[in-house]
C-alpha cells in the first residue's frame, strides 16, 4: 500500500539498500607495478586518486566500496606500499597474506608483458594455501597482440588468465563478471548473534607502542612473548582464543601484535593494511590510545577505520599509571576536542603495566556489542520520530518545511535506519536525529547509519 507518497516497491527497495549486511570482500594482490592500483581505481570507478600518490605520503585507506552489475562488495587494495626492509618477496608476501586473509575472493594481478616472475610464484603458493577463490588477471594486455602473453599465464596453475587492460578498461567487464561468480553473497565470517556462531571476535588495534602487546599479554595472563621472526613467514596461530570474565573471546591477529616487527620504509601502510584486515575480521574493535601522549592523527585514522567499517567500538586509554594531574587535565580537554565524534564509545582507563581496570574491559566490550545489535521495533521508532517532528520540526527552507514521514530500522551490526521524508533533510537536522536516537535508545559503542529517502 502507498504510504504518504512512497509506493511499496520504493519502500522495500530503500530498506533493502539501507539494510545490507556486511559486504563480501575482494582482495587485489600482486607485485609492485603490475597495475593493482590502476585496476582498483577502475573497479571502484573513480575519483579517489590511489595511483601515483606522492612518494612519502602515507596512504592509509585500504578498503573501498564498489558495485558491479548491481552487486556491492568491498575491495581491499594492497597497492599503496613501497618495498621495505624485508626485501621484495617477503614484502609482497606479507602484504598479500593480510589481504588474502581478510578477503572472500582474490584478484591476482600479473603483468602479462613481463610474464610470471619468482615473486609471482611466491604469491601463488600463498593463494594455494589460503584456498580462497582466485581470479587471475593478465594485465597490460592493451591490444590483441598481448593475448598470447596472457595465455602463457596458464602455467601458474590458477586456471584461466583473464587478459585485461586496467589502464584502458579492455576486458575488465568480463573479468568482473568472473569476480562476481567467485565472490560469495556475504563474507565468510558473517556475524553470529550472541551465543551462536562461535566466540565473539575482538580486534585490538592502535598505533605502534600504545601497548597492544602488553595488554594482550596481561589479559591472556601470560609471560610476554617476543617472537623475533620476520613478517610473512609462518604466522600460526594467527588468532587466539582467550577466556575473559568467564567467556571465551577470539582475539584477531594476535600473532601480528606479538611479533612487533617495526619496519621502517612502508611501515605505516603495512600497519594500516594489518589494522584494516583485523577490523574486517572482527565484530568489535578495542582501540588503544597512549594517554601519556597527545592524541595523534594516526590515532584518528585508526578510529575512522573502525567507524567506517561499522564495527562496535571501545576506547581504551592505556598507560594510565603514567598520568600526573596536569597531563590528566590536558588529556580530558583533548578527548573533548579530538574525539567528540565518537563520544558514544565506551571508555576505559587502563594500565597494561599495573593491570588497572582490566576488569572493566569485558563489560565495555559487551556494552558495545549490545548497542551494535540493538533493534528498535518499527512502532516504537515511529512513535519516537512523531514526537521529534512535533517538538523539533525541520527549519523552513525556501517556504517549505521538509518533514520526516516515517522510518524503519533496516539492519543491525551496526544499526541502520532509513527515514522517509517529504523533502531534503539538512545535515544538521540529521545529526540532531542521530543524537536524539542515541539519547532515547542507547546505541552505546556503535556507529549508526542514517539514510534518508525523499519523496519525489
Ligand atoms: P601497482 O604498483 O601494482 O599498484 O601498479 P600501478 O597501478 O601503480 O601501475 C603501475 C604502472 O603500470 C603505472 O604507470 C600504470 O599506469 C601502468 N599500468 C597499469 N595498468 C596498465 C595497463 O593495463 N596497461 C598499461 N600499458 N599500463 C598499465
Ligand atoms: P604495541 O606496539 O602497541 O604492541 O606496544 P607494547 O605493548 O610493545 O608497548 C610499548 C611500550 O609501552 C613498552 O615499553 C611497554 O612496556 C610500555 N607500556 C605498555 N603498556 C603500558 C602501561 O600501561 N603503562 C606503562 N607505563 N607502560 C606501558
Amino acid at each position: 500500500a502507498a504510504q504518504e507518497g512512497f509506493d511499496a516497491e520504493e519502500i522495500a527497495g530503500a530498506i533493502e539498500e539501507a539494510g545490507h549486511g556486511p559486504l563480501p570482500r575482494l582482495a587485489v594482490v600482486g607485485r609492485p607495478n603490475v597495475g593493482k592500483s590502476t585496476l582498483v581505481n577502475r573497479i571502484i570507478g573513480r575519483r579517489e586518486a590511489v595511483v601515483q600518490d606522492k612518494p612519502g605520503v602515507t596512504r592509509d585507506r585500504v578498503t573501498y566500496e564498489a558495485e558491479w552489475a548491481g552487486r556491492r562488495f568491498k575491495v581491499v587494495d594492497t597497492g599503496g606500499w613501497e618495498q621495505d626492509v624485508l626485501g621484495l618477496d617477503a614484502s609482497v608476501a606479507a602484504q598479500a597474506e593480510y589481504a588474502i586473509e581478510a578477503a572472500d575472493a582474490v584478484v591476482f594481478v600479473v603483468d602479462a608483458t613481463v610474464g610470471a616472475t619468482d615473486t609471482d610464484e611466491a604469491v601463488v603458493k600463498l593463494l594455494r594455501r589460503a584456498g580462497k577463490p582466485v581470479v587471475l588477471c593478465a594485465n597490460k594486455v592493451d591490444g590483441q597482440s598481448g593475448e598470447a602473453d596472457a595465455a602463457a599465464l596458464w602455467s601458474l596453475g590458477l586456471g584461466e588468465p583473464h587478459p585485461i587492460s586496467a589502464l584502458h578498461g579492455r576486458g575488465t567487464g568480463d573479468m568482473l563478471d568472473a569476480v562476481l561468480a567467485a565472490l560469495p553473497e556475504a563474507p565468510a565470517q558473517t556475524f553470529g548473534a550472541a551465543g551462536v556462531g562461535g566466540p565473539r571476535r575482538i580486534a585490538l588495534i592502535g598505533r605502534p607502542n600504545v601497548g597492544k602487546s602488553s595488554l594482550l599479554n596481561k589479559v591472556a595472563n601470560e609471560e610476554r612473548v617476543v617472537v623475533n621472526e620476520l613478517a610473512g613467514t609462518t604466522r600460526d596461530p594467527v588468532d587466539e582464543l582467550i577466556e575473559l570474565g568467564g567467556v571465551t573471546w577470539k582475539f584477531i591477529d594476535t600473532a601480528g601484535i606479538r611479533r612487533r616487527v617495526h619496519l621502517q620504509e612502508g611501515a605505516d601502510y603495512y600497519a594500516s593494511l594489518r589494522t584494516a584486515a583485523a577490523v574486517e575480521k572482527a565484530e568489535v574493535a578495542v582501540i588503544l590510545i597512549d594517554s601519556s601522549e597527545s592524541i595523534s592523527v594516526q590515532d584518528q585514522r585508526i578510529i575512522t577505520m573502525a567507524v567506517d567499517a561499522g564495527r562496535a567500538m571501545v576506547i581504551a586509554f592505556n598507560k594510565w599509571d603514567t598520568l600526573d594531574e596536569e597531563r590528566r587535565y590536558y588529556l580530558e580537554r583533548e578527548i573533548e576536542t579530538e574525539l567528540g565524534q565518537i563520544a558514544w564509545a565506551p571508555r576505559v582507563n587502563v594500565s597494561a603495566r599495573t593491570g588497572r581496570h582490566m576488569e572493566k574491559l569485558v563489560p565495555a566490550i559487551e556494552t558495545a556489542l549490545a548497542g551494535w545489535e540493538t533493534r528498535i521495533p518499527t512502532g516504537r521508532l515511529n512513535a519516537f520520530l512523531g514526537e521529534i517532528v512535533a517538538a523539533h520540526p525541520h527549519p523552513v527552507r525556501g517556504g517549505k518545511q521538509p518533514r520526516i514521514l516515517f522510518g524503519t530500522q533496516a539492519g543491525t551490526k551496526p544499526p541502520r535506519f532509513v527515514l522517509f521524508a517529504s523533502g531534503f533533510l539538512e545535515a544538521g537536522y540529521r545529526r540532531f536525529i542521530e543524537r536524539r536516537l542515541r539519547e532515547e535508545f542507547g546505541f552505546e559503542g556503535t556507529p549508526i547509519h542514517l539514510s534518508v529517502r525523499v519523496r519525489e
